[in-house]
């Protein structure tokens, strides 16, 4: 059966493998290219008129309407890379970087916000108000948090709590002993022991929830059946933050206590609120 252009009508060959001829399919193709050159010369441009005056217009919102979201992100992410490079990222830049967030529906996911825009807002508030800010905690599915009077809520996120136990690792420096043969089939051994049990502190999960950092303490929201935490600020002794958790050490407890965080930005947010919360 014979086969036409689906754009300008003309018999195709008998074997074409699509549905253009030879002449439509190339100028489809340049048109394509001239598209794809257009959204990138956009792109371009919006970058660096952003960059420049530091601001977003409904204009420009209007026109980037057409890009991918991966471009868009990416758009986002040179922008940002652009204001944070010298290690500040000013108000007027954060609502920037808003903006384009909320006019392409783009999730704290996408452009790595907790990570990457999160922590200059605490530092901007401070820097300004010489306060934390204060966030309104909701744990889906969760019974509500109980907060003391006068108690606000500065950061929140899960977390799962590792405190240090003695572990049995079994047995070290055992023998198998010697063994030879004193019969037929039947061999004789010496010299076999256990060894010694072996232990070691090691930090061992004992419970889960949401790690949650307040004007008053650090306390740990558990999930169903876990138990919780709380240790006053006026009773941490010290705490470190790796990129992994906190490690904190509570007046009258030897031992401490660590918490685990998945999220990088987390951990700087929580050491930010404790950094200032502990007048360091
Ligand atoms: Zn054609």
């Amino acid at each position: 059966m014979a086969k036409f252009c689906q754009k300008c009508g003309k018999k195709l060959p008998l074997f074409a493998s699509g549905v253009l001829c030879r002449d439509c399919e190339i100028s489809y193709k340049a048109e394509l290219a001239r598209i794809e050159a257009e959204l990138a010369a956009q792109l371009d441009k919006a970058e660096k008129e952003i960059i420049a005056t530091k601001d977003v217009t409904e204009q420009q919102l209007e026109l980037l309407k057409k890009q991918d979201k991966n471009s868009l992100i990416n758009l986002y992410s040179k922008i940002y890379d652009q204001f944070e490079s010298d290690k500040e990222l000013e108000e007027e830049e954060i609502n920037a970087l808003q903006k384009i967030q909320e006019a392409f529906n783009l999730t704290n996911e996408d452009v790595k916000f907790d990570e990457r825009v999160r922590p200059y807002i605490y530092v901007n508030t401070i820097r300004k108000e010489g306060t934390l800010p204060t966030v309104d905690l909701q744990i889906e599915g969760g019974t509500p948090v109980v907060l003391k009077k006068g108690e606000v809520v500065h950061f929140a996120d899960t977390a799962v709590l590792k405190e240090l136990k003695s572990v049995s690792l079994g047995y070290s420096g055992g023998s198998n002993g010697i063994s030879f043969p004193i019969a037929k089939g039947i061999r004789y051994r010496v010299g076999a022991h256990r060894g010694h049990v072996v232990k070691e502190d090691r930090f061992v999960e004992t419970s889960q929830g949401v790690l949650i950092i307040t004007n008053q303490r650090l306390f740990l929201h558990p999930f169903a059946g876990h138990k919780p935490l709380s240790i006053p600020l006026n009773k941490i002794l010290s705490y470190q933050c790796f990129n992994n958790g906190i490690e904190v050490y509570k007046e009258g407890r030897e031992k401490g206590y660590f918490l685990a965080i998945d999220k990088a930005g987390s951990v700087e947010l929580f050491g930010l609120c404790l950094g200032h919360l502990l007048g360091q």
